[in-house]
C-alpha cells in the first residue's frame, strides 16, 4: 500500500519534471513574411519552415508587401499585423524574410516585442541592414546579388554578348538589388546595358519594348512587380508575357522562374537562407541570441541552367559548366545518375554474357546430339554391313566347298575310269584355287576395312609395270583360247615412275585386267597410260558385255555383281572394292564409264612424284 503510494508520487514528480521541460525545449517563432503566400519564393521559404516545425511552435504572418495596391493598403497590412500580435503572449524570437518584414519588426519591436531577439534573412537593402547592425539583439542574413555570376553565364552560353536589357521597378528591392547592378557594372563596364524601369513605365510599354530586341542580347530581370499605374503584377504571369514575346534569352538572380522560359543563373536560395536562420533560433539560448549582431552573407551555391530554354534561343549548350544543375533535359539524352547508369550498363552486359552462354550450352547440346545420332546411324550401318559380309561370305565359301567335299567322296568310288577321276580331280583343284582368292580377298578387304592394309613405298617405273602385265594377260588370254586382242597405250617416258606400292598397283591394274578379261568373250582390251598436269591417268578399255545404268553406282560396293555376270561368270564381287581402297589410300580417284554390250572402260589416277 505504501509503496504504490510512493510510486505514484514518484511518477507525479516525473510527469511534472518531463513537462517542465518540454515547454521549456519548445520555442516560439514568429515567421514575417514580406510578400504572400503565393510569392514565388514563398515554396523554398515554406520547406525550410516544414522542416523545422517539429522543433518550435509557428506563427507564420504576410505583409503583403508587394501585392497591396498603395501605400495605404500596405500601411493598412501593417496596422492588421499589428492589431493580431498585440494580443498574442510573447515570442521567443522573431524571424523575417526580406527587407520589407525586417523593416516593420524593426518599427515595431519596442511595441510589440521589447527585448526580443529578431534573425532576418534575404535582406539587401543597405540602410536597413546599417539600422539592423544598430540594434541589439539582431542579426541576420543578408541576400547576396549573383550579378557577376549570371552575366558570366550569359556570356559562356553566349560569347557574343554585347547588351543587356536590364528589367527593374520602383518597389524597395528592384530599388536595392538595380542599385547592387549599377554598382558593379561601374567596375565591370564591358557589356552595353540599356534599363527598363517600369515603375516609370507600364507593362505594356515594357513588353513592346523587348519585343524589338534581337541579336546578342539578353534580358536581365530584376524586379517587374509593380508598374507607374501602381498596379500589382504577379510574377508568373509577367515572366509568361515577357516569354512569349522576348526573341533574345531572360535571366534572373532568384530562383523562381529558371525552368519556366528563364535560361538560368546563379540564383540565391532562399531555401538556404531561412534554413540558416531557423537553425541558429532553435540553436541558440535566448541570452545568446540577444548578445548575437552577426550578420553574414549567403553567396550563390550553384549554376541552375534550363536546358529548353537555351537551346529554344540558340545557345551554346556545350558551354554549360559541368557542375551546374541541368533542367528540362530531353530523355533522349542521358539524363540518369552515372552510378544508375554503370548499374544499367553492367546489367545489360552480364545478361548478354548470359544470353550468350545460353545460346552457346544449347548450340554445344544440338552439336552433340548431331554427332550422337551420325555415330548411332554410323554403328547401325556397320552392323548392317557386318551381317551382309556374313552371310555373303558364307554363301561364297559354301559354294566351292559343296563341290570339293562333293567331288572328293565320288573319288573313293572304285569304278571311275581314268578320265572321269582326272575331271574330278580338275574340279576339285578350280575349287579349291577359287577358294584361295576369295579368302585372300576376304584378308586383304579386313585389313583394308580395320586399316591393317601395309603399304610399302618405293619407286614405281610405270612403263615396265604395265608392260609386264600386258605380257602376263597375253598368256591368260592365251590359255582361255579366247579371240581377244590385248594392247597397251602408253606414250610415258621409260623412266617415269611413281611413289606407290609395286604390288598393290600390280593388284589394281591386275584386278581391271581380270575383269575385262573376264566379261569379254571376243574383241579388245586396251591397257591406256598417260600424264595430265600432276597427275598420272591409266584406263583399261574392254569391248566385253558391258554394265547396265542401275549398276554403274554400286559396281565399286563389296559384294555387289550384276545379275548378268553372276550367271555366267565366277567371282565374289570384291576385286573393285579392293581397287577401290587401293586407289583411295593413293588419294587418286577411279571411275567407270561403260554401255551395255558395248564394252567399258575403267579410269583411276594416280599422283605423280
Ligand atoms: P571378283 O571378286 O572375283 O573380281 P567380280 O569380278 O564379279 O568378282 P568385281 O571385280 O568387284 O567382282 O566386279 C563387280 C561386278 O562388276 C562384276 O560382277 C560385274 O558384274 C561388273 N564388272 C566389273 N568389271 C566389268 C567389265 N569389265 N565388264 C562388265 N562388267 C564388269
Ligand atoms: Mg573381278
Amino acid at each position: 500500500m505504501i509503496n504504490s503510494k510512493l510510486l505514484t508520487i514518484v511518477l507525479l514528480f516525473m510527469f511534472i519534471a518531463i513537462s517542465g521541460n518540454a515547454s521549456d525545449s519548445v520555442k516560439r517563432i514568429l515567421f514575417i513574411n514580406s510578400y504572400s503566400p503565393d510569392f514565388p519564393t514563398y515554396i523554398h521559404v515554406g520547406k525550410a519552415i516544414s522542416e523545422a516545425k517539429e522543433k518550435a511552435e509557428f506563427d507564420i504572418e504576410f505583409l503583403y508587401g508587394k501585392e497591396t495596391d498603395n501605400q495605404t493598403h500596405f500601411y493598412l497590412s501593417k496596422e492588421f499585423l499589428t492589431k493580431k500580435i498585440q494580443n498574442r503572449t510573447s515570442y521567443d524570437v522573431i524571424v523575417t524574410v526580406d527587407n520589407l518584414a525586417l523593416d516593420f519588426a524593426l518599427n515595431k519591436r519596442d511595441s510589440l516585442f521589447p527585448n526580443t531577439p529578431i534573425i532576418f534573412s534575404g535582406v539587401e537593402d543597405k540602410y536597413l541592414i546599417e539600422r539592423a547592425r544598430e540594434t541589439m539583439g539582431v542579426s541576420g542574413i543578408t541576400e547576396f546579388c549573383p550579378f557577376e555570376e549570371t552575366i558570366k553565364l550569359a556570356k559562356l552560353l553566349n560569347p557574343k554578348l554585347n547588351e543587356l536589357i536590364v528589367l527593374t521597378d520602383n518597389t524597395i528591392t528592384g530599388k536595392a538589388n538595380f542599385e547592387i547592378f549599377d554598382k558593379y557594372y561601374s567596375t565591370n563596364p564591358d557589356i552595353n546595358y540599356t534599363t527598363i524601369n517600369i515603375g516609370e513605365s507600364t507593362i505594356q510599354k515594357m513588353l513592346a519594348e523587348i519585343e524589338e530586341y534581337s541579336g546578342n542580347k539578353a534580358i536581365l530581370l530584376i524586379s517587374a512587380y509593380r508598374d507607374s499605374t501602381n498596379n500589382y503584377y504577379h510574377f508568373h504571369r509577367t515572366l509568361n508575357q515577357i516569354i512569349t514575346l522576348s526573341k533574345i534569352p531572360v535571366y534572373h538572380i532568384y530562383e523562381h522562374g529558371i525552368g519556366e522560359g528563364i535560361v538560368g543563373g546563379k540564383p540565391i536560395s532562399h531555401y538556404q537562407m531561412v534554413k540558416k536562420a531557423l537553425s541558429k533560433a532553435l540553436l541558440l539560448s535566448h541570452d545568446e541570441l540577444l548578445a548575437d549582431t552577426s550578420i553574414t552573407n549567403m553567396p550563390a551555391r550553384e549554376y541552375i541552367v534550363d536546358y529548353k530554354a537555351a537551346s529554344l534561343y540558340g545557345l551554346n549548350i556545350k558551354a554549360i559548366p559541368g557542375n551546374a544543375t541541368v533542367l528540362n533535359k530531353p530523355s533522349s539524352t542521358f539524363n540518369i545518375e552515372k552510378p544508375v547508369f554503370y548499374f544499367i550498363l553492367i546489367s545489360i552486359g552480364l545478361l548478354i554474357l548470359f544470353i550468350l552462354f545460353l545460346f552457346y550450352t544449347m548450340q554445344n547440346k544440338k552439336r552433340m546430339n548431331y554427332e550422337l545420332m551420325v555415330a548411332k546411324e554410323k554403328a547401325e550401318e556397320a552392323n548392317h554391313l557386318k551381317t551382309a559380309f556374313i552371310t555373303n561370305m558364307s554363301h561364297e565359301i559354301r559354294t566351292p566347298m559343296n563341290s570339293i567335299v562333293g567331288f572328293s567322296s565320288l573319288l573313293r568310288s572304285t569304278d571311275l575310269n581314268y578320265e572321269t577321276r582326272g575331271q574330278y580331280c580338275q574340279i576339285i583343284e578350280n575349287n579349291s584355287n577359287h577358294l584361295l582368292t576369295l579368302i585372300s580377298d576376304i584378308i586383304d578387304i579386313s585389313k583394308i576395312e580395320s586399316g591393317d592394309f601395309a603399304f610399302r613405298l618405293s619407286k614405281v617405273h610405270v612403263l615396265p609395270l604395265l608392260k609386264n602385265l600386258i605380257v602376263e594377260f597375253e598368256q591368260k588370254i592365251e590359255s582361255l583360247g579366247r579371240n581377244i586382242n590385248i594392247e597397251l597405250k602408253a606414250s610415258l617416258p621409260e623412266n617415269l615412275y611413281i611413289v606407290s606400292d609395286k604390288v598393290r598397283i600390280t593388284q589394281l591394274v591386275s584386278n581391271l585386267l581380270s575383269n575385262a578379261v573376264k566379261y569379254t568373250t571376243e574383241g579388245n582390251i586396251t591397257l591406256g597410260c598417260s600424264t595430265k598436269n600432276d597427275e598420272l591417268l591409266v584406263f583399261v578399255r574392254d569391248t566385253g558385255i558391258g554394265i547396265s545404268g542401275n549398276y554403274i553406282d554400286k559396281i565399286f560396293d563389296r559384294f555387289v555383281r550384276e545379275e548378268d555376270a553372276k550367271k555366267v561368270y565366277d567371282g565374289t564381287g570384291l576385286g573393285l572394292a579392293i581397287a577401290k581402297s587401293i586407289v583411295k589410300k593413293f588419294n587418286g580417284k577411279i571411275w567407270v564409264e561403260s554401255e551395255k554390250g558395248k564394252g567399258t572402260t575403267f579410269y583411276f589416277t594416280h599422283q605423280l612424284s
